[in-house]
């Protein structure tokens, strides 16, 4: 691709609907918040360390992509580092004129040092909020749940979720390891969302196959799917998807990583957009997966052909998938509609 159409690439406006924080923590970063933690890294310097956090292109299996998440995952427990971790996400995307951002974390994975759900969760509020401030990235928070959890901490996840949903939290999540872990299994802890009308999205079809997505819609209720890349396995599950126009976050890098797809040749993102199934194109983990939003659309455009057309598309699908009130989601689609005009590109 050329310098001058990723240039163009990264000018246009975007959102990011599928990225996790842990995963998204600059080398840098994790240099210092160790170093003030008094954590011995197996590295010296951000250089040091990348390895240690991002997988590259010879990604092993969804064993090696989750092992890079192991020195992160030390740090993230105090109110600091995740407001941090949050602000920082919010500027690296808004280099790629990301203007909309849903930030996932499981806050059961950042109480080694005493913190509550809720003060995790509002520490990460805080960090978007600042981005906002400091980088006009409108940012939300998404709690995950996690498969291989008891029901009793995911519940508490939920339910703070629910607590905080006028405060910078949209919607739950449930993460973790697929396999083994059907989503039926979770339904009481989903419960309170369902009952509050708070939006429940499901990773599902990334490690297992359809029948993973069609349980996180039959049984949890989930307005979209994260991945679902696995859902053209049953074609009953794909006419589900598409007849309840449900939006697929799909992580085009981090898919081919984890071997959600066996390669780019087999990857399903262009049957589905013929399909006329809601896609939308997100990040998953910028440091995990060494990627950013030019570089999905740019590998997009290049292994698929995707015309600007058609990438103006799943950015305004991006829009319409977004956990936002109607007020600031036409807000946000007038905005990037227009300014998406202003490059040539008419998306509706
Ligand atoms: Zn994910």
């Amino acid at each position: 691709m050329q310098a001058k159409d990723r240039e163009l690439l990264r000018k246009l406006p975007k959102t990011d609907l599928h990225v996790h924080l842990d995963g998204s923590v600059k080398p840098s970063t994790l240099v210092e918040l160790a170093e003030a933690q008094g954590i011995a890294l197996p590295a010296a310097g951000a250089n040091g360390m990348r390895p240690y956090m991002s997988v590259g292109e010879e990604c092993g299996s969804l064993v090696d992509y989750l092992s890079k998440f192991h020195w992160v995952s030390q740090v993230l427990h105090t109110e600091d580092a995740l407001e941090r971790a949050a602000f920082e996400l919010a500027e690296q995307v808004a280099q790629h004129n990301v203007r909309y951002v849903e930030v996932r974390l499981g806050p059961q994975l950042h109480r080694g040092k005493g913190l509550t759900v809720d003060e995790v969760l509002l520490a990460a509020v805080r960090g978007l909020k600042r981005g906002e401030a400091a980088f006009g990235v409108k940012g939300r928070v998404i709690a995950a749940c996690l498969r291989n959890h008891p029901v009793a901490a995911n519940r508490e996840v939920v339910e703070a979720a629910v607590r905080l949903r006028d405060r910078g939290v949209a919607a739950v999540d449930l993460a973790g390891p697929e396999a083994g872990y059907p989503p039926e299994q979770h339904k009481e802890a989903f419960a309170p969302a369902i009952r509050a009308g708070l939006p429940i999205t499901i990773h599902a079809g990334e490690a297992a196959g359809a029948e993973s997505v069609r349980g996180a819609l039959l049984a949890l209720g989930a307005r979209r799917i994260g991945h679902g890349v696995r859902t053209k396995e049953d074609e009953a599950t794909l006419e589900l998807v598409k007849e309840r126009r449900i939006p697929l976050e799909m992580c085009p890098v981090s898919n081919i990583q984890t071997k959600a797809s066996p390669g780019w040749d087999r990857y399903p993102i262009r049957e589905y957009v013929e399909q006329g199934l809601a896609v939308t194109v997100n990040t998953d983990n910028l440091t995990v997966s060494d990627t950013d939003m030019t570089k999905e659309y740019g590998l997009l455009m290049e292994k698929f052909g995707f015309t600007l057309q058609e990438i103006g598309q799943l950015i305004v699908n991006g829009v319409e998938a977004a956990f936002l009130d109607e007020t600031e989601k036409s807000a946000l689609r007038r905005q990037i509609v227009h300014e998406l005009q202003g490059y040539g590109i008419s998306a509706v």
